[in-house]
């Protein structure tokens, strides 16, 4: 978990669950998940991570620690320091006046479906997972402290979403707070932006993370039912990483406005084109907005529906 992150579109990041069975960014020639990269780096033994990647742990108490975090909502805050002075809210004024928008499950997926490790001693089943997650992320968000914040729940496994509300919350609402997203990368995973979309009602919103994005991807047919879209090209060293094409986010951008959906370019990634042409950028992570064509600076977030205490 961190309370400062780099991440452009939330400003702290936390885990249920650490590890994951996997996607099609890890696989075993190369590990483009840097979830798994990291705790394949530094995980054995270092409680931050889970001691192996792929043998997941359910880690009690991220949550309610993130949600004693002080509220954002504030504008005077947004001059916020990290210690070393390299974080600062400043530099992402599309959050300025908005709460604190934590990234649930940056270091794994939380609703992974097996291979993890005990827990007090017993093996986790999805009962055992289930009652875990209404306890640390629905009960938690749901609190007086959980409730001054945003949270931004990002699984690619969207269908278990729908077993997981059934179990945990019934026929009530799902948390006002709590958006749920999934990612995809290329038309093979589209899948699972048709099983978020069928996720509850209207009154839930949803995200689609088009990062790290291999191939242009269209979402036409399923904006009525998104509430936002954030596009990004595959970090890595320069012209190492996977091609992205800034027409792809041109061609994305273009459908979301259309259906007046707000659109947050996060990076174009460590081996941009546009159009077939190479791009020059400064990073790896190609973040530098001014080194991108002017047609897709842009970085929105959704107008939140919530309306939030004051902080505390
Ligand atoms: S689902 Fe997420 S955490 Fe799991 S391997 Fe894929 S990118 Fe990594």
């Amino acid at each position: 978990m961190a309370r400062f992150t780099k991440i452009q579109w939330c400003d702290s990041t936390t885990n249920p669950v650490q590890g994951c069975g996997g996607c099609e960014l890890r696989n075993a020639v190369a590990s483009m998940c840097y979830a798994g990269a990291l705790t394949d780096r530094y995980g054995k033994s270092n409680p931050g991570f889970a001691d192996q990647f792929e043998r997941p742990e359910l880690k009690p108490g991220k949550m309610a620690e993130a949600a004693r975090w002080p509220d954002l909502s504030d504008k005077s805050r947004n001059r916020v320091l990290k210690a070393d002075g390299r974080v600062s809210r400043e530099a992402k004024p599309w959050l300025s006046g908005l709460p604190r928008h934590i990234f649930v499950s940056d270091m794994g997926d939380a609703l992974t479906e097996k291979g993890f490790a005990h827990f007090n001693g017993k093996p986790v089943t999805d009962k055992t997972l289930f009652r875990f997650l209404r306890e640390e992320v629905i009960d938690v968000v749901t609190s007086s402290n959980g409730l001054r914040h945003q949270w931004l729940w990002l699984t690619k496994r969207p269908q278990r979403l729908h077993a997981f509300a059934a179990y945990a919350i019934g026929q009530e609402t799902w948390p006002a707070n709590l958006w749920v997203g999934t990612s995809v990368t290329s038309k093979a995973s589209l899948s699972r932006v048709d099983s978020l979309c069928k996720f509850r009602g209207k009154e839930v919103t949803k995200f689609v993370s088009a990062e790290p994005l291999w191939e242009q991807v269209s979402l036409k047919k399923h904006l009525k039912k998104l509430h936002w879209v954030i596009i990004g090209g595959e970090s890595g060293r320069k012209r190492k990483s996977a091609p992205f094409d800034c027409a792809w986010a041109e061609s994305l951008i273009e459908e979301c406005q259309r259906a007046h959906l707000p659109v947050f370019v996060k990076q174009i990634g460590g081996n941009p084109l546009h159009h077939g042409d190479d791009i020059d950028v400064s990073s790896s992570h190609g973040d530098v907005m001014s080194e991108w064509p002017k047609t897709i600076r842009l970085r929105q977030m959704p107008v939140s529906r919530v309306r939030y205490p004051q902080s505390c």
